[in-house]
């Protein structure tokens, strides 16, 4: 599926990213399409955008390697 975060980011589908409004996790290719062709953070109560809100789960990890490998969905991960 086409997707921007596979496509700008090299990003594979499945891999873990966390949502910088809601802090929480979810996988390449679950996000929300808009009619605009906007991707969001498939959290409904969220207006994340996959472009500039996801971060990969393996850079929040690196402030905080007490987070575990794999996140739990729905979880909210604080960055600090
Ligand atoms: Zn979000």
């Amino acid at each position: 599926m086409k997707n921007i975060q596979t496509e700008a980011f090299g990003r594979q589908e499945g891999e873990w990213v966390w949502c910088l409004h809601c802090e929480r996790c979810y996988q390449v290719g679950e996000n929300r399409l808009e009619i605009s062709g906007q991707e969001y953070c498939p959290y409904p109560d969220c207006d994340g955008d996959t472009m500039f809100d996801s971060w990969p789960w393996s850079a929040i990890k690196e402030k905080h390697p007490d987070y575990p490998d794999t996140p739990e969905r729905n979880k909210v991960f604080p960055l600090y």
